[in-house]
């Protein structure tokens, strides 16, 4: 799930994601996020974030939860907490660069 996305999405983007999640949840099919051998930018306890495969601009990141959800809603306070906390240590990165 990539927080970045959603929010600059439609509702039908948003549905679809969330429809994928749930069936590969449902399935037990392997995550495409756990097998990436990307480089992390930056890693929690509760999250990480990778640059995105396939940017739409400069910057293009991905803040992605480690534990599985069918959608950013499903996620504890903590969790969601937590991926804002990277989302903004990121930007820092991001800026100096
Ligand atoms: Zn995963």
């Amino acid at each position: 799930m990539c927080i970045v996305w959603m929010k600059r999405q439609g509702n039908g983007l948003k549905m679809e994601l969330n429809k994928r999640m749930t069936e590969m949840i449902n399935e037990n099919k392997p995550c495409p996020f756990c097998k990436l051998e990307r480089e992390k930018i930056l890693e929690s306890e509760l999250s990480f974030a990778i640059y995105d495969g396939f940017p739409v601009n400069e910057g293009h990141v991905l803040i992605i939860p480690k534990r599985h959800t069918a959608n950013y809603f499903d996620l504890t306070n903590e969790e969601q907490s937590n991926c804002f906390e990277l989302l903004n240590r990121v930007k820092l990165i991001l800026q100096e660069k």
